[in-house]
């Protein structure tokens, strides 16, 4: 076992790894290596038993060369400040990736949210919003959804905003509820953009769709949309977990079926008709395409020569370390980094943000065609540049990236 880098080690050595091969200006380099602000807060909650709990929560702004900062906000028992950092960095190269107008963001607040009561969650997210309220802004800093954050906690921190500038700012904040200015299709874009990505992988690699057996770690909102998309698109899904554990059926698991289970249960646990895998089991499972959903450092040094697939699909943020970078593509295996598998997401919170500023709404079918079209170019800049320089595509899309943002941030004059 080597030792664990975290993920703000991993998201500059990935960076240093791509400046390198771009022989990139080492000022921009060195403006890009940290955020360039990071706030801490300390979030004082009343707890339903009247008692007064102290939570911690950050927010990092990366980088704002091409526009404001994006990026969710995450609540979880693991985050650190150096979690969220890494995560901000890796916001500002999947914006570049696509091209859209911002900059890297990311929050987290330390918090294990099955622990908290609704009316808690509700007051913890309303507090974190005070305390970050003079950091961001439609302009600004733009907040959004991320692990365990959700349209509801999205609603009560948007209102919670509005309430203290005393007007209606919807493009403050996106994976806003449809009824107060959210996108159709926003909850379902990650996942999608995940299986629109990955169709386009397979294409490239003459992978047949119809009955690739897929797997997914982390049946949650990315990794269950990712599941059906590629379910529809003909594949068959053979194994998926949560937090609390996974199962497998060879044969293919009934998505409908288990999203009913899911929403009876609260997890995918003890499926009819599945059998139990443990986590390390189900990456290791035989498969075409293998779709980590969950938390960082899943693929590992420990485990990538143990991955038996032809594609593996980020849907998660840096699933996936600098080592098993080496050993995957060493072995064959293509991989699809986060900053462009999963950039459906923010893609979709863009169109959201536009919506919210014009104040015109589009249909669902709109934003979804949108978005294919979106990702689909992202994906062939991204092979371009692979093809280009026989480099791993986490590097070909961080090259994409940087060259966009090196150039907002030269003729901004950051550089002279
Ligand atoms: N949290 C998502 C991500 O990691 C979405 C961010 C956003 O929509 O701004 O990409």
């Amino acid at each position: 076992m080597s030792k664990e880098l975290n993920a703000l080690e991993v998201a500059q050595r990935q960076l240093d790894l791509a400046a390198s091969y771009l022989k990139l200006d080492p000022r921009i380099h060195s403006i890009l290596k940290e955020p360039k602000r990071v706030l801490e807060v300390a979030i004082p909650v009343r707890m339903d038993d009247g008692s007064i709990k102290v939570f911690k929560g950050y927010r990092s702004q990366h980088c704002d060369a091409a526009g404001p900062t994006k990026g969710g906000i995450r609540f979880h028992q693991d985050v650190t400040i150096e979690e969220v950092k890494a995560l901000s960095i890796w916001m500002t190269f999947k914006c570049g990736v696509v091209g859209l107008p911002y900059g890297g963001g990311k929050g987290g607040v330390i918090c294990n949210p099955q622990e908290l009561s609704t009316d808690e969650l509700e007051r913890l997210s309303r507090g974190y919003i005070r305390a970050i309220a003079q950091f961001v802004g439609a302009d600004k800093d733009i907040p959004a959804p991320d692990v365990n954050t959700n349209p509801q906690i999205i609603a009560w921190m948007s209102d919670e905003y509005n309430a203290i500038k005393g007007h209606n700012e919807p493009g403050m904040i996106t994976g806003k509820p449809v009824s107060i200015g959210g996108s159709l299709g926003r909850t379902a874009a990650t996942g999608r953009g995940v299986a629109i990505a990955t169709r386009e992988a397979a294409c490239k690699i003459g992978l047949e769709m119809k009955n690739a057996k897929v797997v997914v770690q982390g049946y949650g909102n990315v990794g269950s949309y990712a599941a059906k998309n590629l379910a529809a698109m003909g594949c068959s899904v053979v194994a998926v977990s949560d937090v609390n554990g996974g199962i497998a059926n060879p044969a293919g698991i009934n998505l409908a079926d288990l999203d009913a289970h899911v929403k009876a249960t609260g997890s995918v646990v003890n499926f009819p008709g599945s059998s139990a895998v443990s986590n390390a089991e189900l990456l290791e499972t035989s498969c075409d395409i293998l779709v980590p959903c969950a938390l960082e450092n899943q693929i590992t040094v420990d485990n990538a020569d143990k991955i038996h697939c032809k594609i593996v699909a980020e849907g998660a943020n840096g699933p996936t370390t600098p080592e098993a970078d080496k050993i995957l593509k060493s072995r064959g295996i293509l991989l699809i980094p986060d900053i462009l598998a999963n950039a459906g997401g923010v893609t979709v919170s863009y169109f959201e943000w536009v919506q919210n500023l014009s104040n015109f709404y589009w249909t669902e079918r709109e934003v979804n065609e949108r978005l294919e079209e979106m990702m689909v170019r992202a994906f062939e800049e991204v092979w371009a540049m692979y093809q280009a320089h026989s480099v791993d595509m986490r590097l070909a899309a961080y090259m994409v990236s940087i060259h966009r943002i090196a150039e907002a941030a030269k003729i901004k004059g950051w550089v002279p």
